[in-house]
């Protein structure tokens, strides 16, 4: 008897629209077969639709999600700074923890297995907002994985001693990785880039920057990170996430950049929803990093939301696909393939979980979510709702669950 059984799924990407019994025992894949005989605590029938891998949410700020109808829609990204600063010493734990909730709801219909969320820490709001990151982190902790970044905004000047104490605090408190934003640094941005990968040296963390978020092409922060990464030997475990200054880099210049960042092997997040609402008013350039080059040159790019209903920017439900298929837009990339990726495997790569290629095969890790469309179908191009969701093994969102408390829709 196995766990679960999902029958009659098509799993995307194997080039096959053969529909395929999943068993699933211990939180891990058991088998896949064309027909498996022995039965599951709990079966569920896909009727042919297709299988996707578990999804992954690499960049999400809960603390600022949801407040749009607040603070309205920001005009360019000091703007929105702004307009979020005015309302920091007012969020209350129980505000933090109930918008975060809300969203990880979202995500975890739409299929989401992990996702990371950056978590402010200053001397204005101290560890209120990791704290309520962790609280989240615990609570959904057998739903989806939640990582958290200790992220300093960029208005902490680099001698706030005391805000630097605290981001330390932050990671002892069981942050995964540590953040900071470098575009509006000027000439200390190397300061504290190197500060920030000092401080993940000691306590073991990962680096997740946002780097070069503005369309001022002299603000050329990437080679800077890449020899520190390198100097430092955390290769591997430092995204860069926005670079949107990258985009109008002369183009001899971005491919020695793009040499230097494949080499220390930065991860790059590209975040099209926020760049293109925020960036380029003036010039109408769109500020998305340029992600075919960045592919061509070998670099992991992957995709991520961002912000969800709030002054940064006033649309998104964290639905993932949502956020490939609009880099696909914003991108000009017609490989689907390649925009599911962004939102899966390497979403998962840039936050250190390692994840088979053979997503759905003997050994691997069950996340996984049934979409309502068939196998043909393109998940990204068609949005499809994901009726059936698994997180290590066990169903987390089934049909006929809710998406509002609301009561269901009859005839009369
Ligand atoms: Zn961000």
């Amino acid at each position: 008897m196995h766990d679960l059984v999902i029958r009659n799924a098509c799993p995307w990407g194997t080039g096959a629209a053969a529909k395929m019994d999943i068993a699933m025992d211990g939180g891990r894949v058991a088998a896949v077969a064309v027909t498996i005989a022995g039965r599951g605590r709990e079966e569920w029938d896909a009727g042919g639709r297709l299988l996707l891998p578990g999804l992954v949410e690499p960049h999400l700020h809960l603390d600022k999600a949801c407040l749009a109808d607040v603070l309205g829609g920001a005009v360019d990204l000091v703007d929105a700074r702004t307009r979020f600063a005015r309302l920091r010493p007012a969020l209350t734990p129980r505000d933090l923890v109930q918008r975060g909730r809300r969203v990880i709801e979202w995500a975890i219909r739409h299929g989401v297995a992990a996702l990371r969320t950056h978590a402010d820490v200053d001397r204005i709001v101290g560890l209120r907002h990791v704290e309520a990151a962790l609280e989240l982190k615990e609570m959904f902790a057998d739903r989806v994985a939640v990582q958290v970044v200790a992220f300093q905004p960029a208005s902490v000047p680099l001698d706030d001693e005391a805000s630097w104490r605290m981001l330390e605090d932050a990671l002892g408190r069981g942050c995964d990785a540590v953040g900071g934003t470098t575009g509006s640094r000027g000439p200390e941005a190397s300061a504290l880039m190197t500060r920030m990968l000092e401080l993940a040296v000691r306590v073991g963390s990962m680096v997740d920057l946002h780097v070069d978020e503005t369309l001022d092409p002299a603000v050329q922060n990437l080679p800077e990170l890449a020899r520190l990464t390198r100097r430092f030997g955390l290769q591997g475990r430092v995204t860069a996430s926005h670079c949107c200054s990258l985009s109008v880099t002369p183009a001899a210049a971005r491919a020695e950049t793009i040499r230097l960042i494949a080499e220390a092997q930065i991860h790059v997040i590209a975040l099209p929803l926020t760049n293109l609402y925020l960036q380029g008013r003036d010039s109408g350039l769109r500020g998305v990093a340029p992600v075919a080059e960045l592919l061509a040159g070998e670099v992991n790019v992957a995709c991520g939301s961002d912000n969800v209903q709030d002054p940064f920017l006033p649309v998104g439900n964290a639905d993932p696909l949502l956020a490939a298929q609009v880099l696909g837009l914003a991108g000009q990339l017609a490989d689907s393939r390649y925009l599911l990726e962004s939102v899966s495997s390497r979403a998962a790569a840039a936050m250190g979980i390692s994840v088979s290629p053979d997503w759905c095969t003997a050994g691997a890790a069950a996340s996984f979510s049934v979409a309502d469309c068939g196998p043909a179908d393109d998940p990204v191009a068609c949005l499809p709702p994901r009726p059936l969701v698994v997180f290590n093994g066990r169903v987390v969102r089934k049909p006929g669950d809710g998406t509002h408390d609301l009561p269901p829709i009859r005839t009369h």
